[in-house]
């Protein structure tokens, strides 16, 4: 095959504070590199999403083979791969995590179902979690089950970020700014033909994740309230139900007023519906809320980045 056209696949990695294992990352990146040589030629993309470690230093060791971009403070996980994916100029890209966590040696593989098969994405999906607490397992099969249910997309379960997109792909989603960013629903949303990877998840190798409980939450919260109406729907039909319920006991304390002598004492059921009843309304105003916060968020126009440093060896 002449190096004429031979495709280009971009590896992009998202990089908080990971200097315990960078250098196993890179050096398992380039061994790869290396490996598939003769297929398809490979740019390395790091995107230091403002690590306060030693990462970035570690990073610049490698300034001649590898790409970075360094974001000024960290912005998160999806917006550190929505740059890496803005910045990749090959013909497919791979989105990474750079705790090794899924294995770069299976790159290769979802990019031949991509060039050969013509598939423009194939995702990974993990078929077990290893060396993953019991909670994190639990929260997460929790996690999925809510959002199938809430969701109007089609999210593939226990799938993570790792992926292989084609360039049209990328494009496409590249035009998608939104803030609040769920990118494994939103690549699937663009339609494009696609493939589900089986594969076993590894233990990070080093260091600890960097979504805690609370992150994690948050996360979950962003894809159902950015990724579904439901809950608005689901507001309106306890609303619904409320009413109804509410007439019918209306009804019964009228009977009870005007054709009864029974003086109801009424004291418990007062409190309870207050209890009950607020408690439901403070729930829906908070829903309501939630999708507040967001039309803020969008309105505001904000970038959904900003980039400190460029190394960029080819350029
Ligand atoms: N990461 C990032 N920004 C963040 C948090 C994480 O770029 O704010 C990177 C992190 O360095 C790693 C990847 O995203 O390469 C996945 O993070 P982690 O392994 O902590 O997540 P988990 O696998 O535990 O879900
Ligand atoms: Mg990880």
């Amino acid at each position: 095959m002449s190096t004429k056209n031979k495709n280009t696949l971009s590896i992009v990695l998202p990089v908080y504070n990971e200097e315990e294992i960078l250098e196993i990352s890179i050096d398992r990146i380039l061994k790869l590199k290396q490996k598939i040589k003769d297929k398809v030629s490979t740019e390395v993309i790091f995107v230091n999403d403002g690590s306060n470690d030693n990462s970035l230093n570690i990073l610049k060791k490698y300034i001649d083979c590898i790409k970075i971009i360094s974001f000024t403070r960290n912005f998160g996980h999806q917006m550190a791969i929505t740059a890496g994916i803005d910045y990749a100029m090959g013909d497919y890209i791979c989105i990474i995590d750079a705790d090794l966590q899924d294995p770069p040696e299976l790159i290769e593989e979802m990019y031949d179902l991509c060039n050969n098969e013509g598939y423009d994405f194939v995702y990974g999906v993990r078929k077990e979690r290893k060396g993953e607490t019991f909670f994190k397992k639990a929260s997460a099969g929790l996690f999925y089950k809510i959002m199938k249910m809430m969701s109007d997309t089609n999210i593939n379960l226990n799938s993570g970020d790792f992926a292989v997109l084609s360039k049209r792909t990328a494009s496409e989603f590249s035009k998608l700014r939104e803030k609040n960013r769920f990118i494994r629903g939103m690549i699937p949303w663009l339609g494009f033909k696609s493939k589900a990877f089986f594969y076993e998840r590894d233990k990070r190798v080093a260091g600890i994740t960097k979504f805690p409980f609370f992150k994690m939450l948050g996360f979950s919260m962003n894809a159902i309230f950015s990724f579904s109406n439901k809950p608005l729907t689901f507001a309106v039909q306890l609303g619904t139900f409320t009413i109804i319920v509410g007439t019918l006991i209306s009804l019964y304390y009228l009977y009870l007023k005007f054709f009864t002598d029974s003086l109801v004492p009424g004291f418990t059921a007062i409190i309870l519906t207050i209890i009950i009843f607020s408690g439901v309304q403070i729930f829906l105003i908070g829903i309501v809320g939630e999708y507040i916060a967001r039309i803020f968020e969008e309105t505001k126009n904000r970038p959904l980045y900003i980039i400190d440093k460029i190394f960029d060896f080819e350029k």
